[in-house]
């Protein structure tokens, strides 16, 4: 399609995009009594107007029925994780029973890691991308350190080429070859947090299964952005957040994936609590951990029921839109943002570079403004437009398919076009 730079123009793709009814379905915040255009669905995504009610139900289940809301609330706490299941496999490809809702990103990580990261002295290294997303680093740092090994020996990053922003698939590929006798795990973020970047899952998961390696991915960037397909890919596990692409409100329940292919081996070591005993016989309150034969046995706690309500009231409207009307719409959006920086650029003397791999990215296009410094990233603040900026040097924009519009991306276009 030939795009073109004007307010008309991005109006009419709005009109003749099937999915625009939805932003309204969202609360967007407000500048000078105008929608922001909100580019920030990648850190924290936007509030469903009907997230409110499904806490509120809760809330009124709880003071009607008090502890016997466990069985009595209108979708019964006690299984409460249940009802997100099924929802959120579909998202990342999943079977629903390699699919499971419990505690936070970085928890979870510790939790497989403490199942998948088995090192022995022959075989102990991680593979992973240079500047993973910090908790990754600290996540996989402590437990080499955790299993007695050395962290410069035990952790090998794979870095972009000198000069180059993203990370060539080959590079990471021969690092796999390179290792392949030492090497334990493969733990990559799917979709890297800071150039946007995805990384080609399924490549990487034979390659590192054909080195005799466990491979896993941190998904924050991917689950709700990108297609996936964890179980017919063959990834061992996965984890992700449910605040950023999947809209559940600030520290939500978080994900986590392990394949099938793992979860009839009822010897795997894993931390244990309660909620990862077989649920038939969970409260018998017996002494010996009986694991459930799904995903769920991964689970420690019972369920944080508000968080998952939020996160109930948002896999509801992805479960009505579908994934694939939503990765059609992102490629739209993506490209719409891809001309409306040329079109800047023309008139710019080029200062603005896009650092994301055209043929590798989700919704996130991540922008390095040569010549300018965090000032401009402030600039679009205070004009309504909320990005993100990652130290050193770029703004990273996602123009989400379930809320943003062509409209949003023309108006930042003029916006920080005024401010170059
Ligand atoms: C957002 C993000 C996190 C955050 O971890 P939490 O445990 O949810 O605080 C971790 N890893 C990656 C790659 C992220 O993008």
């Amino acid at each position: 399609m030939k795009f073109e730079n004007n307010l008309a123009f991005a109006q009419q793709l709005d009109k003749a995009d099937r999915l625009n009814t939805y932003r309204s379905k969202f609360f967007f915040p407000q500048h000078n009594g105008k929608d922001v255009v909100y580019f920030t669905g990648n850190s924290l995504g936007l509030q469903p107007k009907t997230t409110q009610s499904y806490i509120q139900q809760e809330l009124n289940d709880w003071s009607a029925f008090g502890v016997e809301g466990h069985f009595l609330a209108k979708y019964p706490w006690l299984s409460y994780h249940e009802f997100l299941t099924e929802k959120m496999a579909k998202i990342v490809g999943a079977l629903p029973e390699e699919t499971v809702m419990m505690n936070q990103l970085t928890v979870n990580l510790h939790l497989l890691m403490v199942s998948f990261y088995r090192p022995t002295q022959q075989r102990y290294k991680i593979l992973c991308e240079a500047k993973a997303f910090p908790s990754d680093q600290y996540a996989l740092q402590s437990q080499v350190k955790f299993h007695g090994h050395d962290i410069a020996d035990a952790l090998i990053e794979v870095s972009p080429r000198e000069g180059e922003y993203h990370i060539r698939e080959e590079d990471i590929l021969s690092a796999i070859e390179k290792n392949k006798d030492s090497l334990a795990l493969i733990m990559i973020g799917g979709v890297n947090y800071f150039t946007g970047q995805v990384f080609d899952m399924k490549t990487i998961t034979e390659a590192g299964h054909k080195a005799g390696a466990i491979v896993g991915f941190d998904l924050a960037h991917g689950a709700g952005n990108i297609k996936l397909e964890l179980h017919n890919w063959n990834v061992d596990f996965a984890a992700w957040c449910s605040y950023k692409y999947l809209n559940s409100g600030p520290g939500s329940v978080a994900g986590a994936f392990v394949h099938q292919k793992h979860l009839s081996n009822t010897n795997l070591p894993l931390f244990a609590g309660w909620w990862g005993h077989d649920k038939k016989t969970r409260f018998l309150m017996d002494s010996t951990f009986v694991p459930m034969p799904t995903a769920e046995r991964w689970q420690l706690s019972n369920a944080p029921v508000f968080s998952m309500a939020a996160c109930r009231a948002s896999l509801d409207i992805f479960d009505e839109v579908g994934m694939d009307a939503l990765f059609e719409k992102s490629r739209h959006l993506t490209a719409y943002m891809e001309f409306i920086v040329a079109e800047i650029n023309k008139e710019k003397n080029n200062c603005l570079q896009i650092i994301t791999p055209a043929q590798n990215r989700g919704c996130q296009i991540s922008i390095v403004a040569n010549g300018y410094g965090k000032a401009l990233y402030n600039k679009l603040i205070e004009n309504g437009v909320i990005p993100d900026w990652r130290e050193p040097n770029v703004i990273r924009c996602a123009a989400v398919p379930l809320y943003n519009s062509f409209e949003d991306i023309y108006r930042f276009g003029e916006i920080l076009k005024s401010l170059l």
